[in-house]
């Protein structure tokens, strides 16, 4: 039996919120993901099948490989009417906040979510939410935010009223967070929870294809060029750092998401435990931060002691502003401190 995760209360004030409330925004974290989109996207139709109005509001726009998502072609974009955005999530009776912790990771819809006077509700798997929430779900065991969402229709009383494109999407969010369930994923409840998607209908190995085996000639070239000329390896330091330039992104083409699973191709190699990787980002003015990391080691510690970054243990980013070369400096320094550490989740890495 699939077990049920939240407290009777919580789901019981959601209820209690359904009985009055009509009007639902889904908003998600900025450079949404297939978790994101896909915890978004379900929850969203589950509410349209309760007779509401719902929609997913997006900071800015999901990359191309998750365009094929049922109800994708719905989504709202903020940076494309950022005022028609804005009187959403005012006029909202729940904003239905999925797959981010805290505020500053929905960037400019926070001031609307802030001011807005509606019920706000969160689902989520990042430690650490912050204190905007009248309900807050944090479950930071969950492999991702699409199992949450799963679990919670479920702990409504609504199995049933999962169809075959929820389970499309759940199943989207659960596989790009647990790298087609290769980590982050032992627990026979989430294989419980996947044979009952199967049972819905889901073509799992169709929807890999539709997401991994959907890239641009020039992406796979990009890729390429990062393993050939761009991946450092520190085997002193068990580490490895991938860095792009926007001028090397472009000589590729580069599409939003084409980047996406670069910073964990290094984790193959035997002996890295940890693995950054830094993109330019000029459109933004900032460098994009990922990290990645092996078992024990909290490269959500790295990101946030010397980036102001966050995340999950195995799974961070952050934000640089700044040249990327300073970024580089910064990482060298994070290392340089860290090799110093006593502690044996840090000691590891610098293990001969
Ligand atoms: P990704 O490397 O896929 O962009 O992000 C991995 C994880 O790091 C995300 O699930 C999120 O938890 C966290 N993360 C990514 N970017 C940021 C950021 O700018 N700030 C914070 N605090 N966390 C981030
Ligand atoms: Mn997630």
């Amino acid at each position: 039996m699939i077990e049920n995760m939240f407290s009777g209360s919580d789901v019981s004030e959601f209820r209690i919120w359904m009985g009055w409330a009509d009007r639902y925004v889904i908003l998600t974290h900025m450079g949404p993901d297939g978790d994101a989109v896909g915890s978004s996207l379900a929850f969203c139709r589950y509410l349209q099948s309760k007779g509401k109005q719902a929609v997913v509001l997006v900071p800015d726009s999901a990359p191309d490989f998750l365009k094929w998502m049922p109800g994708a072609d719905q989504m709202k974009v903020y940076a494309d009417d950022p005022d028609s955005a804005e009187d959403m999530v005012y006029k909202a009776d729940v904003l239905c906040c999925l797959d981010f912790n805290v505020v500053g990771r929905i960037g400019k819809v926070a001031a609307s979510f802030l001011y807005s006077k509606a019920k706000k509700f969160l689902l989520d798997h990042h430690p650490y939410p912050g204190a905007n929430f009248d309900i807050t779900l944090s479950h930071p065991e969950a492999s991702s935010t699409s199992e949450l969402v799963f679990h919670f229709i479920c702990a409504l009383g609504d199995f049933r009223m999962i169809d075959r494109e929820m389970a499309e999407c759940i199943y989207t969010g659960l596989m790009t967070d647990t790298g087609a369930l290769s980590y982050n994923s032992n627990n026979s409840n989430l294989f419980m929870m996947v044979s009952h998607l199967l049972d819905k209908g889901i073509d799992k190995d169709d929807i890999y294809r539709r997401v991994y085996h959907n890239y641009s000639e020039s992406r796979l070239r990009l890729q390429g060029f990062v393993l050939n000329e761009k991946m450092q390896v520190y085997p002193e330091c068990s580490t490895s750092l991938i860095t792009l330039t926007d001028d090397e992104l472009r000589r590729f083409d580069y599409k939003k998401g084409d980047t996406e699973g670069f910073v964990n191709m290094p984790l193959q190699i035997n002996g890295v435990l940890m693995s950054a990787f830094f993109r330019e980002d000029n459109e933004l003015g900032l460098i994009k931060l990922s990290f990645r990391s092996v078992g024990t080691v909290p490269c959500n510690r790295f990101s946030s002691s010397f980036f102001n970054g966050g995340g999950h243990q195995n799974a961070a980013g952050g934000e640089f502003r700044g040249t990327l070369q300073e970024a580089v400096n910064r990482f060298r320094q994070g290392l340089e401190e860290w090799s110093e550490s006593q502690e044996d989740c840090i000691k590891q890495l610098f293990r001969k």
